[in-house]
């Protein structure tokens, strides 16, 4: 069993597609064992980020993340990053296959409605940054 972070960005939040996106991942078979909503500040979202810190897009993106609400949830079942990213789809929806999240739902590079973990070391730390022990009921 592994466990991954999934967070529905806010152009998603903004079209109300919270539920299209989650009954893809149930779909999937991945289950949800924790979520909440939040509205982060320009300053949690450059935390949740701090990996991109030297990257051209990091201001934007931040500015993104904390420009509407969000919902962050912990996905899990075997191979969970793998198989969330396989569903989310390339970052750029224009790459992105379909069936995917993003070649459904996303606006552009940056707008690309959803946030899955890349690997265990940085599911672990996103998990941590939005959600204590108890919060994860599995
Ligand atoms: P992901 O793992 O597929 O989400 O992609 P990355 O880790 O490379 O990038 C993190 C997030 O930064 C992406 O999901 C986008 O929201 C945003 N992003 C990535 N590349 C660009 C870019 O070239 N320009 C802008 N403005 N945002 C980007």
């Amino acid at each position: 069993m592994e466990r991954t972070l999934s967070i529905i960005k806010p152009d998603a939040t903004a079209r109300n597609l919270e539920g299209e996106i989650l009954s893809m991942i149930q779909a999937e078979g991945l289950r949800v064992v924790a979520m909440k909503r939040l509205y982060l500040t320009t300053e949690q979202a450059g935390g949740f980020y701090e990996v991109h810190k030297e990257r051209p897009f990091y201001g934007e993106l931040c500015a993104f993340m904390s420009s509407g609400p969000i919902v962050v949830s912990v996905l899990e079942g075997e191979d969970a990053i793998a198989r969330y990213r396989k569903l989310m789809g390339a970052t750029n929806p224009e790459q992105a296959e379909e069936g995917t999240v993003r070649k459904k739902y996303a606006q552009d590079i940056e707008r690309n409605s959803v946030h899955g973990s890349d690997a265990p070391e940085t599911a672990a730390f996103e998990i941590g940054y939005f959600f204590s022990q108890l919060e994860l009921v599995g």
